[in-house]
C-alpha cells in the first residue's frame, strides 16, 4: 500500500490498495550456495545461463545506469521496452471509463493504442503548424471544468516521433507546473539531440515521469529493455504492477554489456547525427520533396508530393519506409530513418531513379 506520497491520490484506488505478488526471487535476493526456492532446472540446455529467474528488480543493471544518468536505482523501472512502462502508467493512474488522458498530435501511435485498450479516453489537443506545443490550449484545456479531477495522463515526446522536433524545457516545465496530473516525457530520441535531457525534473516533481530506451541509440530493439524515471514513489508502484520477471536473463546481460561500450555509443551517435544532416540536404534537393523536417533524432520527416507511390516505388527496389501521411498534420509525409552510409546512399540511389506524380485527389 502507497501511503507516504504525493501521488498516492492520483493513483487508481485498487493499485493503492494492491498486494503485490512476492515472487521466490523477491523473497531473496542474497549470496546462497544453493537456490532450491523457485523450482527452477537446476542445469539449462542452451549456450546461455537462463536455467534461473532473472533478478525481478534488475538490480545490478540499475546500479550502472543510475551511475551513468546521475540518479539513483529507487528512480529507476526497467520495462520490457519503454511500451511496458506506457502501459504500466496508464493502468495505474487512470480509471477505465472515467480518467483521462491528453496526447499531442502528430505523436508516436501506441499511447493512443494503450489508452484505447484500457479503455481510458484520449483528449486530442494538436501541436500546431509548426509542431511547437499550443501552450495556450493546453492551459485553457486544463483548467476546463468539465474535465476537473479526469485528467490524469499528459504525454509529451520530446523529441517527438514522428516530426523529429524537440520542445523547449521551458515549455515542457510549464505544462510540469500546471497539469494536474501526471506528466510523461517520452525521451526515446533524447541521446541524438543536443538540448538538455528533462531527466532532472524528476528530482523536484513528483508528477513527471521520464521515458527513455536502450532501443534506438543504444542498438538493443530487439532486446526490448526500457526506462521509466520518476519518485522512488512513482517507481515502487510501478515495480508493484509489472509481471515477475519482466525483465529477461538475457535482456540485463545485454543491457549490462550495451554499458560497457558508453563510449562507443557516443561517438555512433554523432555519426548519425552528421549523415542525418547530409540525408537531409539530399532528400531536399529531390524535385518531388517539398519539405524535410528538421529533426534531433535519428529519423527525418519529408513532405512529397505522392507518400504513398514513394514508398511503393522503394519497395519495389527493397527499401522500406514509413508512410505517415495520414497522421495530423503530415499529409504527404513520410519517416526515413538514418542508416548506415552505405544504405542512405542506396536510399539516395533509389530515390534519384524515382520520378513521381502529384497524387490525385
Ligand atoms: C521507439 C520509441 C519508443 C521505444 O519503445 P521501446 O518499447 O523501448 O522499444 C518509445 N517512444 C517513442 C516515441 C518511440 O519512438
Amino acid at each position: 500500500m502507497i501511503q507516504d506520497s504525493g501521488i498516492a491520490s492520483l493513483l487508481r484506488k485498487n493499485i493503492r490498495l494492491l498486494k503485490p505478488y512476492a515472487s521466490a526471487r523477491n523473497e531473496y535476493s542474497g549470496d546462497a550456495r544453493i537456490f532450491l526456492d523457485a523450482n527452477e532446472n537446476y542445469r539449462g540446455f542452451t549456450s546461455h545461463q537462463v536455467n534461473r529467474y532473472p533478478d525481478p528488480l534488475q538490480r545490478e543493471l540499475k546500479e550502472k545506469l543510475a551511475a551513468l544518468r546521475g540518479c539513483t536505482p529507487h528512480q529507476i523501472f526497467l520495462g520490457n521496452g519503454s511500451d511496458e512502462a506506457i502501459d504500466l502508467i496508464i493502468r495505474a493512474f487512470a480509471e477505465p471509463g472515467s480518467d483521462k488522458a491528453v496526447i499531442m498530435p502528430p505523436t508516436y501511435g501506441v499511447y493512443q493504442v494503450f489508452a484505447d485498450l484500457n479503455d481510458i479516453e484520449t483528449i486530442r489537443m494538436p501541436l500546431q503548424e509548426d509542431f511547437s506545443l499550443d501552450l495556450e490550449g493546453l492551459s485553457i484545456l486544463f483548467e476546463h471544468r468539465d474535465f476537473a479531477g479526469d485528467l490524469k495522463l499528459l504525454f509529451v515526446c520530446s523529441p517527438n516521433n514522428p516530426t523529429g522536433n524537440a520542445f523547449p524545457h521551458g515549455d515542457i516545465l510549464r505544462l510540469v507546473n500546471s497539469f494536474p496530473g501526471i506528466v510523461v516525457i517520452d525521451e526515446a530520441y533524447q541521446d541524438f539531440h543536443d538540448g538538455p535531457s528533462n531527466l532532472s525534473l524528476i528530482e523536484k516533481y513528483s508528477n513527471v515521469i521520464v521515458l527513455q530506451t536502450f532501443s534506438k541509440a543504444w542498438g538493443m530493439a530487439g532486446a526490448r529493455v526500457g526506462m521509466a524515471y520518476g519518485s522512488p514513489e512513482i517507481i515502487r508502484v510501478l515495480n508493484t504492477i509489472k509481471y515477475p520477471y519482466n525483465v529477461s536473463v538475457l535482456s540485463q546481460q545485454a543491457a549490462l554489456e550495451a554499458l560497457d561500450h558508453a563510449e562507443e555509443v557516443v561517438r555512433e551517435i554523432d555519426v548519425i547525427r552528421e549523415a542525418r544532416e547530409k540525408l537531409s540536404r539530399s532528400l531536399a534537393e529531390l524535385p518531388y520533396v517539398e519539405k524535410v523536417y528538421p529533426s534531433e533524432a535519428n529519423f527525418l520527416l519529408v513532405k512529397t508530393i505522392h507518400a504513398a507511390g514513394l514508398c511503393s516505388s522503394l519497395k519495389q527496389q527493397g527499401i522500406i519506409i514509413r508512410n505517415r501521411e495520414h497522421e495530423y498534420r503530415c499529409s504527404g509525409c513520410v519517416r526515413i530513418t538514418v542508416g548506415s552510409s552505405e544504405e542512405n546512399r542506396m536510399l539516395l540511389d533509389a530515390l534519384q531513379s524515382i520520378t513521381l506524380e502529384k497524387e490525385r485527389t
